[in-house]
């Protein structure tokens, strides 16, 4: 490992300044992907800004009825709030069906965010990793690929983005503060995260001297009836083959309101925007449910190994839809 220098952040301003005063740094929070990344010499920073005791540790009621979340909050501390499991209980399953105790014990929000997909050529400096060294190509697209993207991905690379929590933040329409040397600016999730095109080493619209402050979830009364679906290769400490994240309000038997977000997918929390408005006034049943998938799905690419992920997503959107109909 590099060496590197450390400084501890007292408050978002002084993170501000640190990250100005130092080359190349990073902001650490729980250091559960990003210290990995160092041993194997794949991150390589100069500075570590250490985030992890800034006042941002807590959850608090907004004005318009939602919930903010803080940037250094513990992922378990989120996915244990009373108020999150009762208001927005598939946040809080899919943080739980993240990673380990261990990791989401340390693992902050911001951090959640801000990690790095789990493709292993990414993690295999022998390989051509065009997000690891932009330009030397991509040995996953012919390589074994069996969790890699279905949607969205390009010629450069088709990594996918591994957090269950941003999949849950995607369907809920939260959106993400951030501070920078001119102030606060809010982006929404779905628009953190980017495609790969031709520049799959810029994973966030986060600039280099910003900092996560909080994530804003709005109200949304029918997500007290959500559910998440992971689903996976073993039954815990495995990311999504696919994952479906959903909140439905069914009134006289038809789709009221829906929201619909997909892990395991894409370089990104892949909200299903086509299959909403299929559903939006539609019978809730399982033809309309499988009508959306259908939509949503069908610009998605299989290669070798991972074709059977498109009706695995198929089918696991009909299966949820229709748990929480049933529910409704
Ligand atoms: Fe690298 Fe992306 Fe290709 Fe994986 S899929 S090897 S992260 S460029």
């Amino acid at each position: 490992m590099k060496n590197f220098a450390y400084e501890k952040a007292a408050d978002a301003q002084s993170a501000l300044q640190l990250l100005a005063r130092h080359h190349n740094a990073r902001l650490l929070g729980g250091g559960t992907n990003l210290v990995d990344l160092m041993r194997e010499n794949i991150e390589q920073p100069d500075a570590l800004i250490d985030v992890s005791g800034l006042p941002l540790d807590r959850i608090e009621a907004s004005a318009d009825g939602g919930l903010v979340i803080g940037a250094a909050m513990k992922n378990t501390a989120v996915a244990l709030d009373r108020v999150v499991r009762e208001r927005y209980p598939l946040l809080a399953q899919a943080i739980l069906f993240g990673a380990s105790g261990q990791i989401r014990n340390m693992a902050t929000v911001a951090g959640n965010l801000m990690q790095r997909t789990r493709c292993l050529y990414f993690y295999d400096g022998a390989a051509a990793c065009n997000k690891r060294e932009p330009g030397s190509g991509c040995d996953a697209i012919d390589g074994f690929n069996r969790m890699h993207a279905i949607l969205g991905a390009s010629a450069h690379c088709i990594a996918t983005h591994p957090s269950d929590m941003c999949v849950a933040l995607a369907a809920l329409d939260a959106m993400v503060n951030v501070l920078g040397p001119d102030g606060e600016r809010s982006v929404p999730l779905v628009d953190f995260h980017r495609l790969p095109g031709d520049t799959p080493h810029i994973e966030t619209e986060l600039r280099p001297d910003e900092l996560i402050t909080r994530i804003a979830i709005p109200p949304l009364p029918f997500a007290r009836h959500s559910l998440y679906r992971k689903v996976r290769d073993r039954a815990s400490y495995a990311f999504a083959l696919v994952s479906v994240a959903a909140a439905i309000e069914v009134e006289d038997g038809k789709v009221k309101n829906v929201r619909l977000a997909l892990g395991g997918v894409a370089h990104k929390p892949w909200r299903a925007f086509e299959a909403e408005r299929t559903l939006v006034g539609a019978a809730a049943d399982t033809e309309s449910f499988t009508r959306a998938a259908e939509a949503e799905l069908a610009p998605a690419q299989g290669l070798a190994h991972n074709a059977f992920k498109i009706e695995l997503a198929k089918r696991t959107i009909v299966g949820v839809l229709g748990e929480l109909a049933d529910r409704a």
